[in-house]
């Protein structure tokens, strides 16, 4: 290295951190993220401790340094917060699954909310009134509502997505440690629904004495990568999908009729509709390859919310937690106002279950959705319900509306429900020339629902309230419906 350049590095090297690597010190916890870590400052520099909770003192270890913040590891809770409860799971902490089991579920709740508000506050540039009550709707400033909970917030979910790996021969089934590939080898999940443990129990156990090999991430080799269950909770119907890096299925049809047989035996108040392979041959994370066939039964199971009947296929989405969902949906209804004489566009509709909801009470309801499978869904959804007042479209949403536009479609209502990524920004603009009386956004990020709302602010909506609906809990994800209205 030669003169000059150490010069130049010398001049710009940045000041010293105040922490170093490995050092144990004291921090007071002031904030919570959304993965469930503590955030404190020492002497301005962001520590983020997994399991410290705000309004703490902790005793932490240094244990990664980046330029502008770190991570330390708990070491010791000096003054503990009174929402801090002991985690029910005994896997909490090395499981990645949920990040919020120490925090009481009230806490949870209050915490969502204020999230939400810091988000339509910092990215949204929004007037938060903060206030409960919706009569005073009209005046200034949005109201954001307490998040709505559930009274037994555990065994809550309808599906399971569960990696499946190999130890001592057997086959273990689990979700990953965070941050990592390593499976935590579970038979028990509390948020899950007991119907979906039992199912993963059984298939891990015969798959395994089958011997049926796992995938593994680190080789691209074995065979068997994710199980996937879903329980329809008011139709008690079980689908199984596995999925597989190839086509070929060792001893399938062993496998199938020995996962029949055990679904028999022990859970006999449940039927198993539906085994599936999806082939997944890709090197990547994303769980669903593009092919999907039936092993046995048949392609879809079928559930309900409220008196709406779904059918729903391996690969579409489908809310994972029903009690809240029906609570969601009879909501954005209510934010809907509809009177019968509406045109309503569901961007973003899944197996068009919202769009489903609103056609009992709108003139014509329009829903566009990518996922194919997803829509035909819809389709026999509409049919299975005697509904003749829907139309489904597969396509980007952002693609759709310009064209429905052109075609003379004006819609009063826009409904959407997007992925965590928000809203592209094209389809905002459609929706600012549409210009629909009310726009109802279902969000399950608040950081991209803050960022386009500000779009639909700026192109002249206003955003009138917020009602989060807590459809996770114990994780970070926080669910929210708002409703905007036309300012003409
Ligand atoms: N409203 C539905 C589904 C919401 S999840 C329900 O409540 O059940 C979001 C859906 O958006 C998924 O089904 C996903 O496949 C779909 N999607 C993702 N990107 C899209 C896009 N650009 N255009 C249309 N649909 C999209």
């Amino acid at each position: 290295m030669n003169k000059k350049t150490r010069t130049t590095i010398k001049q710009n090297h940045p000041a010293p951190l105040p922490v170093n690597q490995g050092q144990v010190c004291e921090v007071e916890i002031l904030d919570l993220t959304y993965e469930g870590h503590g955030v404190g400052r020492v002497e301005g520099f962001t520590l983020f401790v997994s399991g410290a909770l705000p309004g703490e003192l902790a005793r932490v270890r240094v244990t990664e340094l980046k330029k502008q913040y770190g991570h330390a590891k708990l070491e010791e809770v000096l003054r503990t917060s009174g929402e801090r409860v002991a985690p029910l799971c005994p896997v909490y902490g090395r499981c990645g699954g949920c990040q919020l089991q120490h925090l009481s579920y009230e806490g949870q709740l209050r915490w969502k909310r204020q999230l939400v508000i810091d988000n339509l506050q910092r990215i949204g540039k929004l007037d938060v009134r903060g206030s409960s009550s919706a009569s005073d709707a009209g005046s200034h400033g949005v109201i954001v509502h307490p998040v709505i909970g559930m009274e037994d917030p555990w065994r809550y979910r309808n599906k399971a997505v569960v990696p499946i790996g190999e130890r001592e021969g057997g086959l273990i089934a689990g979700f990953y440690e965070p941050g990592s590939r390593r499976i935590v080898d579970m038979d028990s999940c509390l948020i899950q629904d007991p119907q979906n443990d039992e199912l993963i129990r059984q298939v891990k156990q015969i798959a395994g004495e089958l011997g049926i090999p796992a995938y593994d991430h680190a080789t691209h080799r074995g065979l068997l990568r994710h199980v996937v269950v879903r329980v329809g909770v008011q139709s008690r119907e079980l689908m199984l999908v596995l999925v597989t890096n190839g086509r070929k299925l060792p001893k399938a049809d062993e496998l199938v009729d020995r996962i029949r047989e055990a679904v028999r035996v022990s859970q006999p108040e449940y039927a198993l509709k539906s085994i599936c392979q999806n082939v997944n041959t890709k090197r990547t994370s994303v769980i669903f390859g593009e092919e999907t066939q039936v092993l046995w039964g048949s392609e879809t199971i079928e559930d309900r919310i409220g008196e709406v009947r779904f059918a729903i296929s391996a690969r579409s989405f489908y809310q994972v937690n029903p009690v809240q969902t029906k609570v969601l949906y009879d909501k954005a209804l209510e934010y809907t106002a509809l009177t019968g004489e509406e045109t309503v566009i569901d961007a973003y509709c899944g197996i068009g279950t919202i769009s489903l909801f609103l056609a009992q009470r709108a003139k014509k309801v329009y829903g566009v959705e990518i996922v194919p499978e997803a829509v035909e869904d819809a389709r026999r959804n509409a049919q299975l319900n005697g509904v003749t007042n829907t139309e489904f479209a597969v396509g980007r949403a952002e693609d759709l509306l310009p064209r429905w536009r052109k075609a003379g479609i004006a819609a009063d209502v826009i409904v959407v429900d997007p992925p965590r990524k928000g809203c592209d920004r094209s389809l905002l603009e459609t929706i600012i020339e549409m210009k629909p009386k009310r726009v109802v956004y279902v969000s399950c990020n608040p950081a991209t629902l803050a960022r386009d709302l500000r779009i639909l602010e700026d192109g002249g909506f206003r955003t009138v309230e917020v009602q989060p609906v807590d459809m996770f809990p114990h994780s970070g994800h926080v669910e929210c419906l708002i409703l905007m209205v036309s300012e003409e």
